[in-house]
């Protein structure tokens, strides 16, 4: 977009919030990154409302420090979320039960708010980076797999919500082949067996050694025979669900997007090959690798801050972009251990 002559230049300010991680840009118009910030969700002394509010005053003063005005915030946000009332009903890894996070940053720094779901930001995102198919993206599922398992639908070119905020919990559809223990208490989760850290966990309670990362898990499929019985779990726990999914919503495209997407072929192939052989004579729908990485809930969050349009290259400059930084480079590359009380 053009800027009326005589304005200052502006910035959307963008947060995803993690369990791990809060990550932060403040993205121009055109998705160049003009600042950009990561803390510890649970730094020293803070909770991570107050990592929240650390890393957009952070933003915030460094853009205004180079005379460009912020016009808004956006938050992608884990749990269950009510984009209508700017709440987290419930985020069990971030300790927020009912929060109301848009009425508080709006308290703090004046700026319109917005908050969605980071798996929903994600989905706008990647609608955004493919707006010469519109089309296609008006009935899509989106993917982001990392330490969760979670999917946005798009249905008539319409994310869906929910009754409650908590429609997209695919990670929680108990379908896997076994009795796996999820972190949700619920047993045959798909997230149990398909999330970056559930199949390092599993690698390595059944006797793996060799790979302490999943891009080191994913390099030794073809030698390691524990590697690629729990690869092949994954595929299949994913093929049912989303098998399922697509008999229900038939959807033109599944974008597979988070940290583990980067995996590449070895996930997309034989996944797309699964999903095909399950759904027989219904249609199958495409099968892609995420063009935006794990970056989508920070884009997506840039895009919601502010309701003016963007250029059409937005989500693509910025994961570019994105990409470029150390500094945001994803939690789960390699995977850190995960908390598991359960596994000694
Ligand atoms: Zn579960």
């Amino acid at each position: 977009m053009t800027l009326e002559s005589g304005s200052s230049p502006t910035a959307r300010i963008a947060v995803d919030v993690g369990g791990t991680t809060v990550k932060g840009a403040a993205f121009s118009e055109d998705g160049s990154v003009i600042a950009h910030g990561t803390v510890a969700t649970f730094a020293a002394d803070r909770d991570a409302l107050g990592s929240v509010r650390a890393v957009v005053a952070r933003l915030a003063s460094h853009i205004e420090a180079r005379g460009v005005r912020a016009t808004g915030i956006g938050v992608a946000s884990p749990g269950l979320v009510d984009a209508v009332r700017g709440s987290v009903v419930y985020a069990a890894n971030l300790g927020w039960t009912d929060l109301d996070l848009v009425p508080a940053l709006v308290d703090d720094f004046g700026l319109p708010v917005r908050l969605e779901h980071d798996a929903r930001a994600g989905a706008i995102a990647e609608r955004a980076a493919h707006i010469d198919e519109a089309g296609v993206y008006r009935e899509f599922i989106f993917v982001p797999i990392g330490t969760g398992v979670a999917a946005a639908v798009v249905t008539s070119g319409a994310l869906v919500h929910g009754a409650t905020g908590g429609a997209g919990e695919f990670g929680h559809m108990p379908v896997g082949p076994g009795r796996e223990l999820c972190g949700c208490g619920q047993r045959g989760c798909i997230e149990a067996y398909a999330s970056a850290s559930s199949v390092l966990r599993r690698y390595r309670a059944q006797g793996g050694t060799g790979a302490t990362t999943t891009p080191e898990l994913v390099r030794s499929l073809a030698d390691d025979p524990v590697a690629a019985s729990v690869w092949n779990d994954l595929i299949d726990a994913l093929a049912v669900g989303l098998s399922s999914l697509s008999a229900v919503l038939d959807p033109a495209r599944i974008v597979i997007g988070g940290g583990l997407s980067r995996a590449g072929a070895p996930l997309i192939e034989p996944l797309r090959a699964a999903i095909d052989a399950r759904l027989g004579w219904r249609p199958t729908p495409l099968l892609v690798q995420s063009a935006l990485g794990s970056h989508s809930g920070l884009i997506g969050a840039g895009l919601l801050a502010d309701d003016r349009p963007v250029t059409s290259r937005f989500a693509v400059t910025a994961a570019s972009a994105l990409s470029s930084l150390r500094l945001l480079a994803p939690a789960e590359s390699p995977v850190p251990r995960p908390v598991d009380s359960h596994h000694q």
